[in-house]
Protein backbone atom coordinates (compact mmCIF):
# COMPACT_ATOMS: atom_id res chain seq x y z
CA UNK A 1 0.00 0.00 0.00
CA UNK A 2 1.21 3.26 -1.04
CA UNK A 3 1.85 5.92 1.89
CA UNK A 4 0.83 9.41 1.16
CA UNK A 5 0.24 12.77 2.22
CA UNK A 6 -2.36 14.68 1.36
CA UNK A 7 -3.18 18.38 2.02
CA UNK A 8 -6.77 20.20 0.98
CA UNK A 9 -6.34 23.44 0.06
CA UNK A 10 -8.75 26.26 2.23
CA UNK A 11 -10.71 27.72 -1.18
CA UNK A 12 -14.29 27.41 -0.91
CA UNK A 13 -15.79 26.72 -4.08
CA UNK A 14 -19.38 28.20 -5.83
CA UNK A 15 -19.75 26.39 -9.41
CA UNK A 16 -22.54 27.11 -11.98
CA UNK A 17 -23.89 29.52 -14.50
CA UNK A 18 -25.29 32.79 -13.20
CA UNK A 19 -23.03 32.67 -10.22
CA UNK A 20 -21.38 35.90 -10.39
CA UNK A 21 -24.78 37.08 -8.50
CA UNK A 22 -23.22 35.64 -5.39
CA UNK A 23 -20.39 37.94 -5.28
CA UNK A 24 -21.61 40.00 -2.70
CA UNK A 25 -22.88 37.62 -0.69
CA UNK A 26 -19.20 36.36 -0.93
CA UNK A 27 -17.99 38.82 -0.06
CA UNK A 28 -20.14 39.91 2.76
CA UNK A 29 -19.36 35.77 3.96
CA UNK A 30 -15.60 36.98 4.28
CA UNK A 31 -16.53 40.55 6.22
CA UNK A 32 -15.20 42.69 3.35
CA UNK A 33 -16.97 46.11 3.14
CA UNK A 34 -14.93 47.91 0.13
CA UNK A 35 -13.76 45.25 -2.24
CA UNK A 36 -10.95 46.38 -4.99
CA UNK A 37 -12.31 45.11 -8.36
CA UNK A 38 -9.10 43.63 -10.49
CA UNK A 39 -9.60 43.37 -14.11
CA UNK A 40 -7.69 43.81 -17.55
CA UNK A 41 -7.82 46.45 -19.65
CA UNK A 42 -9.42 44.00 -22.37
CA UNK A 43 -11.99 42.99 -19.14
CA UNK A 44 -12.87 46.48 -18.06
CA UNK A 45 -16.64 45.92 -18.40
CA UNK A 46 -16.55 43.22 -16.18
CA UNK A 47 -15.76 45.00 -13.55
CA UNK A 48 -18.35 47.54 -14.35
CA UNK A 49 -21.18 44.21 -13.89
CA UNK A 50 -19.27 43.55 -10.72
CA UNK A 51 -20.03 47.02 -9.85
CA UNK A 52 -23.54 46.77 -9.99
CA UNK A 53 -23.93 43.10 -8.14
CA UNK A 54 -21.82 45.40 -5.47
CA UNK A 55 -23.25 47.94 -4.73
CA UNK A 56 -21.93 49.84 -1.48
CA UNK A 57 -19.15 46.96 -1.23
CA UNK A 58 -17.56 48.05 -4.70
CA UNK A 59 -14.85 50.61 -2.81
CA UNK A 60 -13.02 50.71 -6.83
CA UNK A 61 -11.38 49.27 -9.98
CA UNK A 62 -7.92 49.19 -11.15
CA UNK A 63 -7.88 47.63 -15.17
CA UNK A 64 -4.50 47.72 -15.39
CA UNK A 65 -3.26 43.59 -14.69
CA UNK A 66 -0.44 42.06 -17.37
CA UNK A 67 0.83 39.25 -17.95
CA UNK A 68 3.53 37.37 -15.71
CA UNK A 69 2.37 40.10 -12.89
CA UNK A 70 4.81 42.85 -12.84
CA UNK A 71 5.83 44.42 -10.06
CA UNK A 72 5.42 47.87 -11.18
CA UNK A 73 1.75 46.98 -11.73
CA UNK A 74 1.55 45.35 -8.01
CA UNK A 75 2.98 48.61 -7.01
CA UNK A 76 0.58 50.86 -8.82
CA UNK A 77 -2.30 48.80 -7.79
CA UNK A 78 -1.61 48.99 -4.15
CA UNK A 79 -1.26 52.48 -4.61
CA UNK A 80 -4.77 52.64 -5.53
CA UNK A 81 -5.86 50.25 -2.94
CA UNK A 82 -4.28 52.67 0.04
CA UNK A 83 -6.22 55.51 -1.69
CA UNK A 84 -9.80 53.87 -1.42
CA UNK A 85 -9.25 52.35 1.58
CA UNK A 86 -9.89 48.67 0.02
CA UNK A 87 -10.29 45.26 2.61
CA UNK A 88 -11.12 43.01 0.25
CA UNK A 89 -10.17 41.80 -3.33
CA UNK A 90 -12.16 40.70 -6.14
CA UNK A 91 -10.17 39.63 -9.02
CA UNK A 92 -12.10 38.83 -12.44
CA UNK A 93 -10.53 37.58 -15.43
CA UNK A 94 -7.58 35.03 -15.96
CA UNK A 95 -4.22 33.97 -14.59
CA UNK A 96 -3.15 37.73 -15.21
CA UNK A 97 -5.83 39.11 -13.38
CA UNK A 98 -5.63 36.46 -10.41
CA UNK A 99 -1.90 37.07 -10.31
CA UNK A 100 -2.39 40.75 -9.50
CA UNK A 101 -4.97 39.92 -6.82
CA UNK A 102 -2.64 37.67 -5.21
CA UNK A 103 0.45 39.67 -5.56
CA UNK A 104 -1.51 42.53 -3.68
CA UNK A 105 -2.70 39.45 -0.93
CA UNK A 106 0.85 38.85 -0.50
CA UNK A 107 1.91 42.19 0.46
CA UNK A 108 -1.37 42.57 2.72
CA UNK A 109 -3.06 39.04 3.57
CA UNK A 110 -5.95 40.54 2.45
CA UNK A 111 -8.91 38.33 1.59
CA UNK A 112 -9.98 37.46 -2.18
CA UNK A 113 -12.59 36.67 -4.09
CA UNK A 114 -11.59 35.17 -7.10
CA UNK A 115 -14.17 34.47 -10.49
CA UNK A 116 -11.60 32.74 -13.15
CA UNK A 117 -12.30 33.42 -16.97
CA UNK A 118 -9.93 31.04 -18.41
CA UNK A 119 -8.74 27.63 -17.65
CA UNK A 120 -5.15 28.10 -15.98
CA UNK A 121 -6.14 27.28 -12.88
CA UNK A 122 -4.58 29.83 -10.64
CA UNK A 123 -7.47 30.54 -8.52
CA UNK A 124 -6.69 26.82 -6.88
CA UNK A 125 -2.88 27.55 -6.20
CA UNK A 126 -1.08 28.96 -3.46
CA UNK A 127 1.59 30.50 -6.23
CA UNK A 128 2.70 33.28 -6.93
CA UNK A 129 5.10 34.37 -10.20
CA UNK A 130 6.20 37.88 -10.38
CA UNK A 131 8.54 39.73 -12.92
CA UNK A 132 10.78 42.45 -11.95
CA UNK A 133 13.37 43.90 -14.67
CA UNK A 134 12.70 40.95 -16.90
CA UNK A 135 12.92 38.22 -14.54
CA UNK A 136 9.85 36.29 -13.30
CA UNK A 137 10.45 34.36 -9.95
CA UNK A 138 7.61 31.93 -8.61
CA UNK A 139 6.87 31.53 -5.19
CA UNK A 140 4.11 29.24 -2.95
CA UNK A 141 2.25 31.05 0.23
CA UNK A 142 -0.57 30.16 2.23
CA UNK A 143 -0.94 33.59 1.76
CA UNK A 144 -2.00 33.76 -1.44
CA UNK A 145 -4.29 31.16 -1.50
CA UNK A 146 -8.15 32.74 -2.74
CA UNK A 147 -10.50 32.66 0.33
CA UNK A 148 -13.30 32.13 -2.08
CA UNK A 149 -13.45 31.13 -6.06
CA UNK A 150 -17.05 31.84 -7.95
CA UNK A 151 -16.98 29.86 -11.54
CA UNK A 152 -19.62 31.22 -13.39
CA UNK A 153 -19.94 29.27 -16.29
CA UNK A 154 -21.55 31.85 -18.50
CA UNK A 155 -18.20 34.00 -18.28
CA UNK A 156 -16.16 31.51 -20.14
CA UNK A 157 -18.34 31.90 -23.35
CA UNK A 158 -16.41 34.99 -24.72
CA UNK A 159 -13.13 33.64 -24.19
CA UNK A 160 -12.36 32.74 -27.97
CA UNK A 161 -12.37 29.38 -28.98
CA UNK A 162 -8.55 29.54 -30.03
CA UNK A 163 -7.56 31.14 -26.64
CA UNK A 164 -10.07 28.21 -24.95
CA UNK A 165 -7.86 25.46 -26.24
CA UNK A 166 -4.69 26.97 -25.52
CA UNK A 167 -6.21 27.30 -22.13
CA UNK A 168 -7.56 24.39 -21.76
CA UNK A 169 -4.38 22.29 -22.66
CA UNK A 170 -2.36 24.25 -20.44
CA UNK A 171 -4.76 22.75 -17.63
CA UNK A 172 -4.29 19.33 -18.85
CA UNK A 173 -0.30 20.01 -18.21
CA UNK A 174 -0.98 20.29 -14.35
CA UNK A 175 -3.04 17.47 -14.13
CA UNK A 176 -0.42 15.49 -16.34
CA UNK A 177 2.70 15.93 -14.34
CA UNK A 178 0.45 15.50 -11.01
CA UNK A 179 0.07 11.84 -12.05
CA UNK A 180 4.07 11.62 -11.91
CA UNK A 181 4.79 13.92 -8.72
CA UNK A 182 6.83 12.90 -6.37
CA UNK A 183 4.83 13.88 -3.62
CA UNK A 184 1.64 12.59 -5.79
CA UNK A 185 -1.28 11.00 -3.69
CA UNK A 186 -4.05 8.97 -4.78
CA UNK A 187 -6.77 11.87 -4.26
CA UNK A 188 -4.82 14.18 -6.65
CA UNK A 189 -4.33 11.65 -9.21
CA UNK A 190 -8.37 10.97 -9.23
CA UNK A 191 -8.96 14.85 -9.71
CA UNK A 192 -6.16 14.74 -12.45
CA UNK A 193 -7.28 12.02 -14.46
CA UNK A 194 -11.18 13.39 -14.27
CA UNK A 195 -9.89 16.60 -15.35
CA UNK A 196 -8.40 15.55 -18.29
CA UNK A 197 -11.12 13.42 -19.07
CA UNK A 198 -13.25 16.52 -18.71
CA UNK A 199 -11.51 18.82 -21.11
CA UNK A 200 -10.51 16.56 -23.58
CA UNK A 201 -14.02 16.12 -24.13
CA UNK A 202 -14.84 19.36 -23.96
CA UNK A 203 -12.25 21.23 -26.00
CA UNK A 204 -13.19 19.96 -29.60
CA UNK A 205 -16.89 20.92 -28.68
CA UNK A 206 -15.89 24.24 -27.85
CA UNK A 207 -13.34 24.46 -31.30
CA UNK A 208 -16.70 23.69 -33.32
CA UNK A 209 -19.17 25.71 -31.02
CA UNK A 210 -17.99 28.37 -28.76
CA UNK A 211 -21.00 29.03 -27.02
CA UNK A 212 -22.33 25.50 -26.41
CA UNK A 213 -22.63 26.41 -22.39
CA UNK A 214 -22.75 22.03 -21.80
CA UNK A 215 -19.18 21.91 -22.99
CA UNK A 216 -18.32 25.08 -21.42
CA UNK A 217 -19.19 23.98 -18.24
CA UNK A 218 -17.56 20.63 -18.38
CA UNK A 219 -14.07 22.49 -19.18
CA UNK A 220 -14.43 24.67 -16.62
CA UNK A 221 -15.45 21.86 -14.12
CA UNK A 222 -12.00 20.42 -15.18
CA UNK A 223 -10.28 23.28 -15.22
CA UNK A 224 -10.69 23.19 -11.52
CA UNK A 225 -9.68 19.87 -10.98
CA UNK A 226 -6.56 20.45 -12.46
CA UNK A 227 -5.86 23.59 -10.88
CA UNK A 228 -6.16 22.05 -7.57
CA UNK A 229 -3.42 19.70 -8.63
CA UNK A 230 -1.19 22.03 -9.75
CA UNK A 231 -1.77 23.72 -6.19
CA UNK A 232 -1.36 20.09 -4.52
CA UNK A 233 1.73 18.29 -5.77
CA UNK A 234 5.00 19.66 -7.40
CA UNK A 235 5.30 20.18 -10.83
CA UNK A 236 8.46 18.90 -13.02
CA UNK A 237 10.09 19.02 -16.55
CA UNK A 238 6.99 20.77 -18.27
CA UNK A 239 6.48 23.52 -16.20
CA UNK A 240 10.03 23.79 -15.85
CA UNK A 241 10.22 24.19 -19.89
CA UNK A 242 7.26 26.48 -19.74
CA UNK A 243 8.60 28.55 -16.95
CA UNK A 244 12.13 29.45 -18.54
CA UNK A 245 10.58 29.80 -22.04
CA UNK A 246 8.12 32.24 -20.49
CA UNK A 247 10.36 34.19 -18.08
CA UNK A 248 13.88 34.33 -19.96
CA UNK A 249 12.60 33.98 -23.82
CA UNK A 250 9.13 36.01 -23.09
CA UNK A 251 7.18 33.34 -24.72
CA UNK A 252 3.02 33.31 -24.29
CA UNK A 253 1.98 31.58 -21.41
CA UNK A 254 -0.51 29.09 -22.88
CA UNK A 255 0.49 28.92 -25.92
CA UNK A 256 4.08 27.71 -24.87
CA UNK A 257 2.35 24.98 -22.62
CA UNK A 258 0.16 23.27 -25.83
CA UNK A 259 3.88 23.13 -27.50
CA UNK A 260 5.69 21.32 -25.27
CA UNK A 261 3.22 19.24 -23.16
CA UNK A 262 3.42 16.29 -25.84
CA UNK A 263 7.67 16.24 -26.02
CA UNK A 264 7.32 17.02 -21.61
CA UNK A 265 5.18 13.50 -21.21
CA UNK A 266 7.42 11.59 -24.03
CA UNK A 267 10.12 12.69 -22.25
CA UNK A 268 9.11 11.08 -18.47
CA UNK A 269 7.46 8.17 -20.13
CA UNK A 270 9.55 6.33 -17.62
CA UNK A 271 6.81 7.09 -15.33
CA UNK A 272 4.83 3.89 -16.22
CA UNK A 273 2.03 3.99 -14.45
CA UNK A 274 1.25 7.79 -14.89
CA UNK A 275 0.89 7.01 -18.43
CA UNK A 276 -1.56 4.81 -18.19
CA UNK A 277 -3.55 6.87 -16.43
CA UNK A 278 -3.00 8.92 -19.02
CA UNK A 279 -3.67 7.08 -21.82
CA UNK A 280 -6.98 6.08 -20.05
CA UNK A 281 -7.92 9.90 -19.08
CA UNK A 282 -6.87 11.02 -22.73
CA UNK A 283 -9.55 7.38 -23.78
CA UNK A 284 -6.55 6.13 -25.97
CA UNK A 285 -4.67 3.20 -27.05
CA UNK A 286 -1.80 5.41 -28.47
CA UNK A 287 1.14 6.31 -26.29
CA UNK A 288 -0.35 9.36 -24.11
CA UNK A 289 2.63 11.71 -25.65
CA UNK A 290 1.43 11.01 -29.09
CA UNK A 291 -2.14 11.36 -28.24
CA UNK A 292 -1.41 15.08 -26.87
CA UNK A 293 0.42 15.52 -30.18
CA UNK A 294 -2.70 14.47 -32.06
CA UNK A 295 -5.03 16.59 -29.66
CA UNK A 296 -3.18 19.65 -30.05
CA UNK A 297 -2.81 19.23 -33.94
CA UNK A 298 -6.62 18.35 -34.07
CA UNK A 299 -7.34 21.20 -32.10
CA UNK A 300 -5.29 24.02 -34.28
CA UNK A 301 -3.06 24.57 -31.05
CA UNK A 302 0.51 26.19 -31.36
CA UNK A 303 3.10 22.98 -31.71
CA UNK A 304 6.04 24.79 -32.75
CA UNK A 305 8.09 26.88 -30.76
CA UNK A 306 9.49 28.79 -33.76
CA UNK A 307 6.25 29.78 -34.81
CA UNK A 308 5.97 31.69 -31.09
CA UNK A 309 9.23 33.46 -31.91
CA UNK A 310 11.92 31.21 -29.80
CA UNK A 311 15.07 32.02 -32.09
CA UNK A 312 16.83 28.01 -33.11
CA UNK A 313 20.23 29.84 -31.54
CA UNK A 314 18.34 30.14 -27.94
CA UNK A 315 18.17 26.24 -27.22
CA UNK A 316 21.21 25.60 -25.65
CA UNK A 317 20.65 28.64 -23.46
CA UNK A 318 17.46 27.63 -22.93
CA UNK A 319 18.64 24.15 -21.60
CA UNK A 320 21.41 25.74 -20.01
CA UNK A 321 18.74 27.49 -17.62
CA UNK A 322 16.14 24.54 -17.48
CA UNK A 323 19.31 22.64 -15.98
CA UNK A 324 21.04 25.09 -13.69
CA UNK A 325 18.55 23.93 -10.63
CA UNK A 326 17.53 20.99 -9.44
CA UNK A 327 13.61 19.98 -9.05
CA UNK A 328 11.97 17.06 -8.94
CA UNK A 329 10.99 15.02 -12.30
CA UNK A 330 10.51 11.17 -13.17
CA UNK A 331 13.65 11.21 -15.83
CA UNK A 332 16.77 12.83 -14.80
CA UNK A 333 17.37 16.15 -16.18
CA UNK A 334 20.09 15.80 -19.04
CA UNK A 335 21.02 18.15 -21.44
CA UNK A 336 21.36 16.05 -24.98
CA UNK A 337 17.67 14.59 -24.52
CA UNK A 338 16.50 17.85 -23.29
CA UNK A 339 18.44 19.93 -26.30
CA UNK A 340 16.80 17.27 -28.73
CA UNK A 341 13.56 17.92 -27.21
CA UNK A 342 13.59 21.69 -27.14
CA UNK A 343 15.00 21.16 -30.83
CA UNK A 344 11.87 18.72 -32.01
CA UNK A 345 9.21 21.37 -30.42
CA UNK A 346 11.07 24.17 -32.01
CA UNK A 347 10.53 22.43 -34.99
CA UNK A 348 6.73 21.18 -34.68
CA UNK A 349 8.16 17.60 -34.98
CA UNK A 350 6.02 14.99 -33.15
CA UNK A 351 7.10 13.97 -29.73
CA UNK A 352 9.93 11.35 -30.00
P1 LIG B 1 -4.64 35.91 -19.19
O1 LIG B 1 -5.21 36.05 -17.84
O2 LIG B 1 -3.36 36.62 -19.49
O3 LIG B 1 -5.75 36.31 -20.25
C1 LIG B 1 -5.40 36.49 -21.62
C2 LIG B 1 -6.35 37.52 -22.24
O4 LIG B 1 -7.65 36.96 -22.33
C3 LIG B 1 -6.49 38.79 -21.40
O5 LIG B 1 -6.57 39.89 -22.26
C4 LIG B 1 -7.82 38.58 -20.69
O6 LIG B 1 -8.45 39.78 -20.34
C5 LIG B 1 -8.59 37.83 -21.75
N1 LIG B 1 -9.68 37.01 -21.21
C6 LIG B 1 -9.64 36.21 -20.12
N2 LIG B 1 -10.81 35.58 -19.98
C7 LIG B 1 -11.61 35.98 -20.98
C8 LIG B 1 -12.93 35.68 -21.37
N3 LIG B 1 -13.70 34.79 -20.70
N4 LIG B 1 -13.45 36.28 -22.44
C9 LIG B 1 -12.70 37.14 -23.18
N5 LIG B 1 -11.42 37.46 -22.86
C10 LIG B 1 -10.89 36.89 -21.77
O7 LIG B 1 -4.39 34.36 -19.58
P2 LIG B 1 -4.23 33.06 -18.69
O8 LIG B 1 -3.67 32.04 -19.61
O9 LIG B 1 -5.47 32.76 -17.94
O10 LIG B 1 -3.16 33.46 -17.60
C11 LIG B 1 -1.76 33.49 -17.88
C12 LIG B 1 -1.00 33.99 -16.66
O11 LIG B 1 -1.40 33.26 -15.52
C13 LIG B 1 0.50 33.79 -16.78
O12 LIG B 1 1.15 34.93 -16.27
C14 LIG B 1 0.77 32.58 -15.92
O13 LIG B 1 2.08 32.55 -15.41
C15 LIG B 1 -0.27 32.74 -14.84
N6 LIG B 1 -0.66 31.48 -14.18
C16 LIG B 1 -0.40 31.35 -12.85
C17 LIG B 1 -0.77 30.21 -12.18
C18 LIG B 1 -0.51 30.09 -10.70
O14 LIG B 1 -0.90 29.11 -10.08
N7 LIG B 1 0.13 31.07 -10.11
C19 LIG B 1 -1.39 29.16 -12.86
C20 LIG B 1 -1.63 29.30 -14.22
C21 LIG B 1 -1.28 30.48 -14.89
Amino acid sequence: MQTFRYQALPTRVLFGTGTLSALAGECAALGVKRAMVLTTPQQADLAERASRLLGSIDAGHFTDAAMHTPVEVTERAMEHLTRIRADGIVSLGGGSTIGLGKAIALRTDLPQIVVPTTYAGSEMTPIIGQTEQGRKTTQRSPHVQPESVIYDVSLTLTLPSGASVRSGLNAIAHAAEALYADNGNPITSLMAEEGIRAITEALPVILSDAGDIAARGKALYGAWLCGSCLGQVDMGLHHKLCHVLGGSFDLPHAETHSVILPHAIAYNRVAKPAMARLARALATDEAPWTALHLLARGLNAPLALRDLGLPESAIPEAVEIACANTYPNPRPLDRAPLELLLRAAWAGDPPS
